[in-house]
């Protein structure tokens, strides 16, 4: 890269050494082992392969053939469906198609609302997923847990097609076999959205809603630790030629089969053991995050976590989303500025969510997950227009130097 894309070169440099340096927080964050790096950089960029295995519209695919079968036999294998599909290029897409493929114009959707911890791609006003359909969307009790009871009263009345749930910034476990119940009391199908949690549900530290839900999707990232820009669509048999189409010719072009070659790699990763005690020891660090941020004097949105995610609850602050990321990415952490439903009698809705994975991966353990929370408690008590405070940005550097991203996935 001398001669050409040398400027970018030295930006993609720098934006290492930066990530080196900082303690990465983000929920949806993670490191991708190299085997997988290695599988999307290579000749099969210029692979032009549409269609499926066994069905292309092109000669020259029997090793791409095997290859993605051997993704999708994987995939149904690890998550016990009876169809996968692993085209998409994100779950945000996986999720506009999966509706198209379920839905006719016209007919309803039940959510678990974005505000409460749902995802964007579920249906909300902005959203793609919102058009030609009806929405509604359940969200939590007063002690912020899902609501079942108000998913279940607004089933009946509303009579939807399809039921969606699916946490992106809801730390806890989500009760699908409830929402499947659910479903079948008001003749729903049930779409699982597991993205961020599908890594603990590989290993068995999550209830997997996969074999019971009609259709379900993952991102490639988040906790399966895998590239980001990926995703896997699950189904029953019959909604599986619906969903195909629906992603491709339906919502994309030919599947790139670097891409579709590092998820195969990813699914033989996920059963190794290796994986398995990440995920005990990500679960555990999410719990020693929150006992730090609770000695430091901070709540946590829901009372704790069942996951990765750890969410503070600063509806009771002066904080706002806005200020929240500056204050953390100055003192060198990485996470988000959210914002949670609000309570009666809440001055405000500001939330900041984190994410143990990314860290975890580095080597940090429960010891140094609560010294951690004790350190945010510290940015946190300075409120939002304190500045940097140099002593604690330079421990910060310290801890983050001490955890290098590992050489098997660098
Ligand atoms: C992150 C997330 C998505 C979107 O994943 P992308 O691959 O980034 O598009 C979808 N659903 C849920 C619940 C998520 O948390």
């Amino acid at each position: 890269m001398a001669e050409i894309g040398g400027d970018i070169d030295r930006l993609i440099q720098a934006d290492r050494d930066r990530e080196s340096r900082s303690i990465n927080m983000i929920a949806s964050g993670s490191y991708c082992p190299l085997a997988m790096r290695q599988a999307e950089g290579q000749h099969l960029v210029n692979k032009n392969a549409s269609g499926w295995p066994g069905r292309r519209t092109m000669a020259n695919c029997q090793e791409v053939d095997q290859i993605e079968q051997l993704a999708i036999d994987r995939a149904k294998s690890v998550f016990g469906s009876q169809a996968a599909n692993v085209q998409a290029l994100s779950s945000t897409l996986a999720n506009v198609a999966v509706l198209r493929a379920i839905m006719k114009p016209g007919e309803r959707l039940l959510s678990f609302d974005d505000r409460a911890g749902g995802h964007i791609s579920h249906g909300t006003a902005r959203h793609i997923t919102s058009a030609e359909r009806e929405v509604r969307s359940f969200g939590l009790t007063g002690d912020d847990r899902l609501d079942l009871e108000g998913a279940r009263r607004l089933a009946k009345e509303f009579q939807p097609k399809v039921i969606v749930a699916g946490a992106t910034s809801y730390p806890r476990a989500i009760d699908f076999r409830a929402l499947r119940e659910i479903a079948d009391e008001v003749g729903a199908l049930l779409f699982s959205d597991i993205a961020h949690v599908a890594g603990l549900v590989a290993v068995g530290l999550h209830d997997n809603p996969v074999p019971y839900s009609d259709v379900a999707t993952t991102s490639t990232q988040k906790t399966l630790c895998g590239p980001r820009s990926g995703a896997f669509t699950f189904s029953r048999s019959e909604f599986a030629a619906a969903i195909d189409e629906a992603i491709y010719p339906g919502l994309q072009g030919p599947a790139p089969m670097q891409l579709i070659a590092a998820r195969a790699i990813q699914l033989d990763l996920i059963t190794k053991p290796y994986f398995a005690s990440l995920m005990q020891a990500v679960v555990a660090n999410g719990k020693a995050l929150c006992e730090g941020l609770r000695e430091a004097g901070y709540d946590l949105f829901t009372g704790g976590t069942d996951t990765h995610m750890v969410v503070v609850d600063l509806r009771d602050s002066d904080w706002e989303p806005a200020t929240l990321v500056p204050a953390f990415g100055d003192h060198g952490i990485t996470g988000n500025g959210i914002r949670v439903p609000r309570r009666a009698g809440d001055r405000n809705d500001a939330a900041y969510r984190f994410g143990s994975t990314a860290m975890t991966i580095r080597g940090m353990d429960e010891a140094g997950f609560r010294t951690l929370g004790r350190l945010f408690g510290r940015i946190l008590g300075r409120g939002p227009n304190a500045g940097v405070d140099m002593g604690i940005a330079r421990e910060i550097e310290m801890l983050a130097l001490a955890h290098p991203v590992p050489s098997y996935v660098d």
